[in-house]
């Protein structure tokens, strides 16, 4: 892989030959990639598509985002795993079927699939459009029981092909470029809704942690809502690259000095480290009342917080889980308003496991995602 030069994509993609009254209904077979066991790596798999019921939304399945979740996820870092597991939920592309009582969708349109696919539709959060919250469970758009389909383990969008019930199907407005919009189904919505739900607004100052996929979504959207953006990073390497993406300060966080010398400076933090790290040090930056969002979910456990950091200045420590639907299709909205979008790499099926290993390293600026063009056909593969 060539760092730096994304493969371009076709001109023109066709769509498949189906529409809702297709002479062949039935369920498909997609090619997809995937991971048969915690160390398999990503390797070609098919996956059975359902045929749309009545409220589903066939899509064609042009670009999907590498997540650092889907690294987690298929390396069984977060434990019981199933496999095979086909991870990817930054998903983009064409309709290509509909069920019979799907209004709000068309053959041809461009959607989105975020990182769930239903919920029980009934509980608090479910009523209030945070599906995420779902008090029995959201189901995540992969390596989650699907509740509504035989109990089947749900599969991502490492695929050619998906089937998602119309209402957790986000429409993709035309003006942005599919590839460099597929990061905001997750990378997007989950950095976007702490920051709507802290209000942020011109003249506040926003800290993100960790200019990595979360991160430079957290100071592009940021940047886009008025506010002023100071990054902390670990790479110096970062440093310009970060104030290209808007920053208007960078501060390397292993420097104590620069460290000090932003203390009581911030009013809220978008934390997207992967890794364990100390989070006092950031608390110090803080204003009274400011806030921490912590939106990475490292395998193993964090230094522990210290209270006395949190109460001398009422500060909230706080996490986020990416957003419902009604705020991602807000999210879309915003940056097609705004014109912001992810900045990627796409890459092909055969450079899936080298992707992973460089997001581990912090080798990529600053999302990977996958062209399904290059998935190849489902014929002579195992099944997922
Ligand atoms: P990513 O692209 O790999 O970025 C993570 C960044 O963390 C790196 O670029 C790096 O930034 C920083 N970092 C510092 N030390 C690190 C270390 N030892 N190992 C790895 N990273 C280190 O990951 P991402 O896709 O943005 O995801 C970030 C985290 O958020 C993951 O844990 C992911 O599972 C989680 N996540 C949570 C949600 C949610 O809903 N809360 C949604 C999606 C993802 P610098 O080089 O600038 O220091
Ligand atoms: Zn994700
Ligand atoms: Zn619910």
């Amino acid at each position: 892989m060539t760092p730096g030069r994304p493969v371009p994509p076709p001109l023109a993609r066709p769509l498949p030959d189906l529409t809702s009254d297709s002479p062949t209904p039935g369920p498909r077979i997609a090619a997809a990639y995937g991971a048969t066991a915690s160390d398999s790596g990503l390797v070609p798999l098919t996956v059975a598509r359902r045929a749309p019921k009545e409220d589903d939304v066939e899509i064609a399945i042009e670009f999907c985002g590498l997540c650092h979740s889907d690294v987690h996820a298929t390396r069984g870092e977060w434990g019981n795993q199933d496999y095979p597991l086909v991870p990817g939920h930054e998903i983009v592309g064409r309709v290509s079927r509909v069920g019979s009582a799907v209004e709000d969708f068309t053959v041809g349109e461009l959607v989105g699939v975020g990182c769930l696919v239903d919920s029980c539709r009934e509980c608090d959060s479910c009523l209030d459009g945070l599906e995420q919250y779902c008090e029995n469970g959201m189901t995540g758009t992969y390596g989650s029981k699907d509740r509504r389909n035989g109990d089947a383990t749900t599969q991502g969008g490492y695929a050619s092909l998906i089937v998602v019930d119309r209402r957790y199907v986000l429409h993709v407005p035309e003006s942005l470029d599919p590839a460099a919009a597929a990061p905001l189904l997750c990378a997007g919505i989950t950095t976007y809704s702490p920051l709507r739900h802290f209000d942020v607004e011109e003249g506040d100052v926003v800290g993100v942690v960790g200019l990595g996929g979360l991160g430079h979504m957290a100071v592009k959207l940021a940047k886009a809502m008025g506010a002023d953006v100071k990054v902390f990073t670990t790479s110096g390497s970062k440093i310009a690259a970060a104030r290209e993406l808007g920053a208007d300060e960078v501060i390397l966080s292993r420097d104590e000095a620069a460290m000090n010398a932003a203390n009581r400076s911030i009013d809220v933090i978008i934390d997207t480290v992967a890794a364990p790290h100390d989070l006092n040090p950031y608390f110090r930056t803080l204003r009274v009342d400011g806030a921490l969002f912590q939106l990475g979910l490292p395998s193993e456990d964090m230094p522990p917080v210290n209270p006395g950091a949190l109460i001398r200045r009422r500060i909230a420590y706080a996490g986020s889980m990416i957003g419902g639907i009604a705020e991602t299709q807000e999210m879309l909205d915003f940056c097609a308003e705004h014109g912001v979008t992810s900045e990627v790499e796409v890459v092909r099926a055969d450079q899936l496991n080298e992707a992973y290993d460089r997001m581990v390293a912090g080798e990529v600026k600053y999302r990977f995602v996958l062209d399904t063009s290059t998935l190849g056909t489902p014929s002579e593969r195992a099944d997922a």
